[in-house]
């Protein structure tokens, strides 16, 4: 299992790779080939950002991202896909992604606006973890919520993922 720190470097990379390209309309052969031929972790983490930028947006695939990306979504984005290998997806959305999502990110489940109303428990002893890069032992939390795309995201971030998730205001 990686790291968050790896996940959001790598996450970080391929949005990077792929906003240098905004004069073309799809993504080199070699782009893919050269995430294919990462090591298992990162292989894992181009498939989950394959299906969290087409949940986002349907017109983000690796074969086309559209030119107006910002760094500062880059950033939020690289860091919500960082944050969420091992969110469960509720089966609407895995059927048809092109739809609203929400990320409850203490839950750590992406579901539809139907299932977004179904309860359910946080995992247990999480008090003291931060939502987006996990870590234990945090005392402070700041709420943060933003919407990507076809996503709204939310949940308490330790500060300094709160500080690179609403770069504009320090918590
Ligand atoms: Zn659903
Ligand atoms: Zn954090």
């Amino acid at each position: 299992m990686s790291t968050y720190q790896e996940r959001l470097d790598g996450a970080r990379q391929a949005l990077a790779e792929a906003g240098a390209l905004l004069d073309r309309t799809t993504l080199p052969v070699g782009l893919a080939d050269q995430l294919n031929a990462a090591a298992s972790d990162t292989r894992r983490l181009f498939a989950r950002f394959v299906a969290a930028t087409a949940i986002v947006n349907p017109d983000l695939t690796p074969g086309g991202l559209p030119a107006a990306q910002t760094g500062k979504v880059h950033e939020v984005l690289a860091r919500t896909i960082a944050a969420m290998p091992e969110f469960a997806l509720c089966s609407h959305l895995r059927r048809a992604p092109g739809q609203p999502g929400v990320v409850r990110m203490a839950l750590r489940r992406l579901d539809c606006h139907r299932c977004m109303a179904t309860s359910v428990n946080p995992p247990p002893g999480e008090d003291d973890r931060c939502d987006w890069c996990g870590r234990h032992g945090i005392t402070t939390f700041w709420p943060v919520s933003y919407t990507l795309g076809l996503i709204l995201a939310y949940g308490d971030a330790c500060g300094d993922c709160a500080t690179g998730l609403v770069p504009d205001q320090s918590p």
